[in-house]
């Protein structure tokens, strides 16, 4: 048992990304924070660009701001989150409301064009280990524009394949909504070859990114990806919150048009004219007023991983995912603990999830004792890996705050 844990010291001597850490908001009472894909930590550069922002620009130039640089924020900080994790070329992606509004949005958007060229077109695939939101959005839009759902089953412990893909496409597809990486399982989704299969069918693709984006290298323009949403609150440590991103390929603007006109996306909103004209770019997809003070956080961390790179911020999260599968095989194994992630870390995302029956009463133990991992139904241990602000010794400390819980169970 102390061979595994004490190689936690040697890989954080060995890491070339370990000094990243001091740049994080720490706390003596939480020995392990193992859920940064829920909510990573804030960065002390956030207090002071938080703190600073009351007074300038927000208390010297007041209204003026939005002219010098609010009104931009949207495609200005999108085009940032898509230089740095995206693989997006400029003028495709912005940042607004949540992921759940800018899901919707992207997925009317697409059916709709999908069903105006081709009124055959009534299927919307989503996978049944899909999050929540992901499915309730697209069940609330199939029965608003009378369209069909059609469910795609992975494994749990896995995800959705390119071969379940192939097998539930047809020509009534429209569109394909999947996670590129699951949210319990962490499987990572094979973006190019699923594209690709939809394409060939004459459907759209949307990637819901949460869980990749700051953690797994993205190439959206690369793979050809019509539409992506995403969060910034988890791996871009934007705050509780946070503004959310969406992506739309430019050979689709114009084309698509997303339901909720407002005038932030009209194409010249101070214009105050009679009716809805929308801007001709990705801009069109915003609706009201930019959440400015939300979009401040993230920045932060998108300076910091780009500082790093995506490549050894992936290089990095691998390491941590692998030695934490190797301490659970080591330490918790033979407490029953079973790996309900891949394997293979080709395969695997930011996180790695440990089925236990007794894991919902574990987990708030350990959070009382200063171990925050988190619990996903029906009885997984979610245990995520923020590259740059966890340490293998918080892995090893965390992992081995679960073994003596479940010893003093038994
Ligand atoms: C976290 C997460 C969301 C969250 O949506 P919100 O609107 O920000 O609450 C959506 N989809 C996936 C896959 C997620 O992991």
């Amino acid at each position: 048992m102390s061979d595994v844990l004490a190689r936690a010291a040697e890989l954080d001597a060995a890491d070339p990304l370990a000094h990243h850490r001091a740049a994080f908001v720490t706390d003596e009472e939480v020995v392990a924070y193992l859920d940064g894909n829920s909510l990573g930590r804030p960065l002390h550069a956030t207090r002071e660009r938080l703190a600073g922002f009351v007074d300038r620009p927000w208390g010297d130039r007041l209204i003026r701001a939005w002219d010098e640089g609010w009104m931009d924020a949207p495609t200005e900080l999108g085009d940032t989150i898509a230089r740095v994790c995206l693989g997006a070329a400029p003028g495709q992606t912005v940042v607004a409301d949540s992921t759940t509004v800018l899901l919707y949005k992207l997925v009317r958007a697409a059916v709709d064009a999908q069903v105006r060229d081709d009124q055959r077109r009534t299927e919307i695939l989503v996978d049944t280990d899909n999050f929540p939101t992901d499915r309730y959005v697209v069940e609330g839009i199939a029965a608003e524009r009378g369209l069909e759902l059609r469910w795609i089953r992975p494994e749990a412990d896995s995800g959705v394949t390119p071969d379940l893909v192939r097998e539930a496409l047809s020509d009534r597809t429209a569109l394909v909504l999947l996670s590129h990486i699951a949210y319990r399982s962490g499987h990572v989704a094979d973006v190019p070859a699923i594209t690709a299969l939809a394409h060939d069918a004459g459907a759209q693709v949307l990637w819901d990114l949460c869980h990749s984006v700051g953690s797994v290298e993205i190439a959206l323009d690369e793979h050809d990806v019509d539409l992506a949403v995403g969060c910034t609150y988890k791996y871009l440590n934007g705050g509780p919150g946070a503004p959310a991103f969406a992506y739309l390929a430019a050979r689709h603007h114009g084309r698509f048009r997303q339901p909720i006109q407002g005038w932030m996306g009209a194409a010249d909103p101070f214009a105050m004219g009679p009716g809805y004209a929308p801007d001709a770019g990705v801009r069109q997809l915003i609706s009201g007023t930019p959440p400015v003070i939300g979009m401040l956080p993230m920045r932060d961390m998108l300076a910091l991983i780009e500082e790093a790179g995506m490549a050894a911020v992936r290089h990095k999260s691998i390491a941590l995912t692998s030695y934490a599968v190797e301490v659970a095989d080591a330490l918790l194994a033979p407490h029953g603990v079973v790996l309900a992630s891949p394997r293979d870390a080709a395969t695997r995302g930011g996180h790695v999830t440990l089925d236990h029956p007794d894991f919902r009463a574990v987990t708030a133990e350990l959070w009382r004792r200063g171990v925050i991992p988190d619990f996903r139904p029906p009885h997984g241990l979610r245990v995520g890996l923020s590259p740059l602000s966890t340490s293998f010794a918080e892995v090893a400390a965390g992992l081995a705050a679960v073994a003596d819980a479940l010893t003093s169970r038994s």
